[in-house]
């Protein structure tokens, strides 16, 4: 979508083609067939840090359907909730006042975490390259009680992995980026529309407009390539369409079935099929009450991260009784493989009714679970070994895709920043 955005922007002629019959790809959208309500597969959350993001979303007039999160509340076990806010400093201290605040750190894990924070910051990305961020932390006088309340805090779900597969260069990203270059990257933006209203109904309309040809409900079976340049892309339901030049946006474990053996080795890139994928669960539930008093909450060492109201007000979805609908996001979510759906639902639900016992008397009328198995690829140390440049050595095929290279783990910054990069590449041929 950023790459047709970028391209039709330029003035260029752009068909997009999707196999699916919606756009958005992995941030995506389906309808619950017991509740008839159309949900995200998981939410999906932009920091203030993704400019790239932020921007396609002001270009393509999606901005007014992010709510921006300039609070968030931090909840650990037997502690009070804990509100995390900008003070007024300048960056990187803007913080600093609401990390001192933490009820659940003493102030030496406080000074601790603050002498290993400054550590990475000060160490070059290219130093930490390749390096396993929690052998780095141990390195770094790091508890592992700090670890689990600060840092996978910090990490599991901006990285969607967990702490032992982690490259430093990736965790330092995350904690400069998003939390010490300036005060609003920390901030969180959350669709106030599901992921599907967004893409499918506002972008596609948005690039039609703008003289884009959308196929959707399609899928690329193979490139045609001629040796030395690819002529189109052959579809799956036997048409073949020429093409100038080509952007394959496919995931990472796509791509060899995609491109063939020939044309993969004309490409000289890196060995995509040594990514690794990580995956994560969301948890559905639909209440007959409210469960806290916040929109989102963030939750420290539990198997639930991050809770987050539906965004509609409950009772606006259609139903007669007003219901309240929740997503539990559990990222890194491999403790839970082989559990059954009832069991995850039963030990979430067990986990937030500890956590807000207010809510001991509420119903719960309906859950789903979903899991990606492949949601993202893992930050594993030494990933960007193999992460393609979206230039390859096939003059008119260029890759975009959130695993390319971008110096961003796998999120919709680096999904867009990958597209427009391929898409100036073009312009500039
Ligand atoms: C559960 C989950 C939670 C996430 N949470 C967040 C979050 O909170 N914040 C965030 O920033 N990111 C999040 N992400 C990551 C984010 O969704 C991805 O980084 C982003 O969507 C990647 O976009 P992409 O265009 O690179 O790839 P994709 O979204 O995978 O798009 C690839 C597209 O190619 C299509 N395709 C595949 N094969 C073919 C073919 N042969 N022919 C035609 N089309 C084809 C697919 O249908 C798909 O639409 C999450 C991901 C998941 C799965």
């Amino acid at each position: 979508m950023a790459a047709a955005v970028t391209l039709v922007s330029a003035g260029q002629s752009v068909t997009l083609i999707e196999s699916r019959k919606r756009l958005g790809g992995r941030a995506s959208s389906f309808v619950d067939q017991e509740s008839g309500e159309t949900v995200d597969n998981c939410q999906h959350v932009a920091m203030g840090c993704c400019t790239a993001f932020l921007e396609f979303c002001r270009t393509t007039g999606l901005s007014d359907q992010l709510r921006r999160e300039r609070q968030l509340t931090f909840l650990a076990p037997r502690h009070r909730p804990c509100t995390f806010t900008s003070a007024p400093l300048p960056a990187p201290f803007h913080l600093a006042p609401a990390f001192a605040r933490i009820p659940y750190l003493s102030w030496s894990e406080k000074f601790a975490f603050g002498r290993a924070a400054a550590a990475l910051a000060w160490s070059h990305p290219k130093t930490l390259q390749g390096r396993n961020f929690l052998t780095w932390l141990q390195d770094h006088g790091q508890t592992e009680r700090l670890i689990r309340r600060v840092w996978e805090v910090l990490l599991v779900s901006a990285l969607s992995e967990s702490m032992d597969r982690i490259d430093a260069s990736y965790a330092r990203k995350v904690l400069v980026d998003g939390f010490l270059t300036n005060r609003t990257g920390w901030e969180v933006y959350v669709p106030r529309i599901p992921l599907d209203a967004l893409f499918t109904d506002r972008v596609l309309p948005w690039l039609s407009e703008r003289g884009a040809h959308i196929e959707m409900g399609t899928a690329v079976e193979r490139l045609e390539f001629d040796g030395n340049r690819v002529l189109g892309v052959q579809l799956r339901d036997g048409r073949l369409i020429n093409a100038d030049q080509v952007i394959v946006t496919v995931p990472w474990h796509r791509l060899g079935q995609l491109l063939g053996p020939e044309l993969l080795h004309s490409c000289q890139i890196p060995d995509s099929t040594q990514l690794q994928s990580a995956p994560i669960t969301s948890v559905h539930l639909w209440l007959d009450q409210p469960l806290m008093p916040q929109r989102s909450v963030v939750l420290v060492e539990r198997l639930c991260q991050w809770v987050f109201l539906h965004p509609e007000q409950p009772g606006q979805s259609g139903a007669a009784q007003q219901v309240w609908r929740y997503q539990v996001v559990i990222s890194a979510s491999r403790m839970l493989k082989g559990v059954s759906r009832e069991e995850t639902v039963a030990r979430v639900w067990h986990e937030l009714r500890d956590i807000f016992p207010e809510a001991a008397n509420a119903t719960l009328q309906h859950a789903r679970v979903v899991t990606e198995h492949r949601a993202v690829y893992s930050p594993l140390p030494g990933v960007d070994a193999y992460r393609p440049s979206q230039k390859t050595a096939v003059a008119n095929l260029f890759l975009a895709g959130d695993w390319t290279q971008t110096d961003w783990p796998a999120t919709m910054e680096s999904a867009v920043l990958s597209g427009n990069r391929a898409a100036q590449l073009i312009c500039e041929s």
